[in-house]
């Protein structure tokens, strides 16, 4: 049950000394019952108040990695059910069924989807693999598996088979096949901090085999919604995320997989459902294929819903060379908002002409925007160029700007004596003939 701030200020040791940044210990707790800051951020708390807050404090939602390092995968910590609410935590992943038989022929397609996307990498981030029965045959699909560089998901039969397919699976792997009827033999399986996926035949059996889980000591657990049709499926993703965000029940505090090659033959059913899911409430969704045509729609989907709505997506100012840009390469300058940043650096690459893109903070806003809102100005361009000491690292006096901010052009070469200013066409498409005929 979430504290209020007065039954957090009692804990508190009311001296209100400020060493938490805070003018007294009432308003440091008033920002804690609203989850703005942690409980740890008071040096000064006593272990019995710390260990009667610890729970209460704690995120609705346990969020924790799957794996170690720069690869690790962060999954839950999710505190609001609608993104308009807040933002969303952790991005939900995708992964693709792979078997003993149908390994190689998949591996090749799903190695085809990987691109970048606004700067993030677009790729199938687990392979779920499917144990047959046959032992000998998982741990080899698991170790070519592993061999991918990807999270791994067990679909193990029996704690045996999962774990000797632990033995060659790598870090970045979730053990499943767990149930309530074998909840005893996967725990052990899951040591400090390996993750365990559990399943059940209804939502009060999953209920049952998570708390049985906890009672075993197993910290990270992911809990596989995947009922017997699309309709209870859903409704179980719903229910699971509600208990846990709205009426803090902490068993239900995980988050959730769903599995749509057990609820859906058709490909493009998968991926319509996929999209939903993303939507509603799967932290994982697992189908039997992500090729372009299908990961394309979800991985833009899921950027869009996985995104602070609060901050711009931006891209760092600074000088981006394009098609192998020196000194005498011309410059070219447009804001630092990433669609837009994206979007023009990919046709100034299609057009093969080596340019100099100068990214100047416009606050991450679109060209017209930024404009509008005195973010983009002459001013703005003529200062990025001399705290970037343009002038020193590019020999190039030719600066080209957007065709949007066309009114620009008179005002800045008042401010930039010595530089001849050229305004482009206002759409990104025509970018690729407009420079190539310009170095024509
Ligand atoms: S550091 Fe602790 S004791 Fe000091 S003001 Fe903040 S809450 Fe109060």
């Amino acid at each position: 049950m979430a504290l209020k701030g007065l039954d957090i200020f009692k804990l508190t040791p009311k001296t209100n000394c400020k060493d938490c940044g805070n003018p007294t210990c009432m308003a440091f707790a008033m920002k804690v019952a609203q989850g703005a800051l942690d409980i740890s951020k008071c040096p000064h708390m006593s272990d019995d108040a710390l260990a009667a807050l610890g729970d209460a404090t704690a995120p609705p939602m346990k969020k924790f990695t799957v794996g170690t390092g720069d690869d690790k995968f962060t999954l839950g910590g999710e505190t609001v059910l609608f993104r308009h609410e807040k933002t969303f935590v952790s991005t939900n992943l995708y992964a693709v069924t792979v078997c003993p038989h149908s390994f190689d022929k998949k591996i090749d397609g799903i190695r085809k989807v990987d691109y970048d996307r606004l700067g993030e990498r677009m790729t199938t981030e687990f392979l779920y693999v499917l144990d047959h029965g046959d032992t000998a045959q998982f741990v080899e699909t698991v170790k070519k598996a592993a061999a991918e560089n990807r999270g791994i998901i067990l679909a193990a039969q029996s704690a045996d088979s999962a774990k000797a397919a632990l033995a060659v699976a790598g870090d970045r792997v979730i053990i499943g096949g767990v149930t309530l009827a074998n909840a005893a033999e996967f725990a052990p399986l899951a040591g400090a901090d390996c993750t365990l996926l559990v399943g059940g035949a209804n939502i009060e059996e999953l209920y049952d085999a998570v708390a049985a889980l906890e009672k075993l000591g197993v910290k990270n657990i992911i809990i596989d919604v995947t009922l017997g049709s699309v309709k209870e499926t859903f409704a179980a993703a719903v229910q699971v995320r509600r208990a846990a965000l709205k009426d803090n029940d902490r068993t239900f505090g995980y988050p959730s997989l769903v599995n749509l090659s057990e609820i859906a033959d058709d490909a493009r059913l998968q991926t319509a459902l996929a999209a939903v899911f993303t939507e509603k409430y799967g932290s994982i969704i697992v189908v039997d294929s992500l090729n372009y045509a299908q990961a394309l729609p979800l991985f833009g989907l899921r950027q869009n819903i996985y995104t602070d709505p609060q901050k711009p997506m931006k891209v760092e100012p600074g000088i981006y060379k394009i098609n192998g840009a020196d000194e005498n390469a011309l410059c070219v300058t447009t804001v630092d908002f990433a669609l837009t940043y994206f979007v023009v650096s990919g046709e100034l690459e299609r057009s093969g002409v080596p340019l100099n893109l100068l990214i100047s903070d416009a606050g991450g806003y679109s060209v017209l925007t930024a404009w509008a809102a005195g973010k983009l100005s002459s001013g703005s361009i003529a200062k990025f160029i001399k705290d970037f000491e343009i002038e020193n690292k590019i020999k190039s006096r030719t600066l080209v700007i957007p065709g949007k901010v066309a009114v620009l052009k008179g005002e800045l070469e008042e401010k930039l004596p010595g530089w001849k200013i050229i305004v482009a066409p206002n759409e990104a498409v025509e970018l690729v003939k407009f420079f190539k005929e310009l170095v024509a």
